[in-house]
């Protein structure tokens, strides 16, 4: 990837135009699955940082979406991302007819399945094996971050060794991968989230989101830390992004910097929700600083 002033990161969104040749959306849909963390198979309470709507609180479904973005983009294609929820969680014949069933829509081009690395048994990697032969896909995988103190803390119920495996069962069948870690939980020093960040851009990963770590008034963390703050302030977010950005090999897809929550549940940062701004404050620092993804590899 070449970088230019405005352009310092591999954005996914340049990814997809350089493979569809246009501007690509994904429509987030709610399918209706529900997670091992909530409905009992793990746990109750789900993880601690997670609102209720399961980390997918935009979700609605596909021809409302289409309707509502035709006229800004009238020429954009659509993916259809599986994102609330964990999205391989279910009796394989329900998955394949729904993931079928979002396939088969007119303008659907693709598709995305949002899911946790330990519900990824052999019967549904076959299943994504066999559409990623005949479709354009990638499957998001939560981990979060690499320290078991911190899976335990949060409730998360899985483990690294489930991410390790998960990774390596999806790279033998060919099958993108992105991964996320969230950015300052709780008890997270800088170094840790700098161990997660490297354990995970040498795993093989086509592309990666960073969140923040927000506090939302639906989340059981909420109820635990009500005061708990993930950054002082804007500048510490950029700064840590950009130093991050530096140290992720170019040729990694960028699928995220920010959190993606609905302001009406969220308690803090309180500046988090403003998107554009911190995406603003990411590629100015970037630009001020004269650097660009992989920076420090090069050295
Ligand atoms: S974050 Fe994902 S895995 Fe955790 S409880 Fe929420 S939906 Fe389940």
């Amino acid at each position: 990837m070449k970088f230019t002033d405005s352009q310092r990161f591999y954005s996914v969104n340049n990814f997809l135009k350089e493979q569809f040749g246009k501007k690509m959306i994904k429509l987030s849909i709610e399918a209706g699955f529900t997670c091992p963390n909530r409905d009992g198979k793990l746990g109750y309470g789900g993880c601690k940082f997670c609102s209720s709507g399961g980390s997918g609180e935009l979700a609605s479904d596909i021809p409302s979406q289409i309707n509502l973005l035709s006229d800004k983009w009238p020429n954009a294609g659509h993916l259809a991302y599986f994102q609330s929820h964990t999205n391989t969680y279910a009796p394989i014949d329900v998955l394949r007819s729904k993931y079928y069933a979002a396939l088969s829509h007119p303008c659907i081009e693709g598709i995305v399945i949002a899911t946790r690395p330990d519900c990824l048994d052999d019967q549904i990697l076959d299943l994504l094996a066999e559409m990623n032969k005949d479709y354009f896909m990638w499957i998001e995988l939560g981990l979060q971050t690499i320290h078991e103190n911190t899976l335990t803390k949060m409730n998360i119920g899985y483990h690294l060794a489930d991410y390790d495996k998960a990774i390596f069962e999806l790279s033998r069948r060919n099958i993108r991968t992105v991964t996320h870690l969230i950015l300052g939980l709780p008890e997270e020093t800088e170094r840790d989230m700098f161990d997660s960040l490297h354990y995970v851009t040498n795993s093989g990963i086509f592309g990666i989101k960073l969140h923040l770590m927000n506090i939302v008034s639906t989340s059981p963390l909420y109820k635990e830390m009500p005061n708990y703050v993930s950054f002082d302030s804007l500048d510490s977010y950029v700064d840590l992004v950009v130093a991050m950005l530096e140290e992720i090999p170019p040729d990694i897809t960028i699928h995220r910097l920010t959190g993606d929550v609905p302001r009406n549940i969220l308690i803090s940062p309180e500046w988090s929700y403003k998107k554009r701004t911190i995406l603003n404050a990411i590629n100015k620092e970037l630009r001020t600083r004269n650097t660009y993804q992989g920076a420090k590899l090069d050295i």
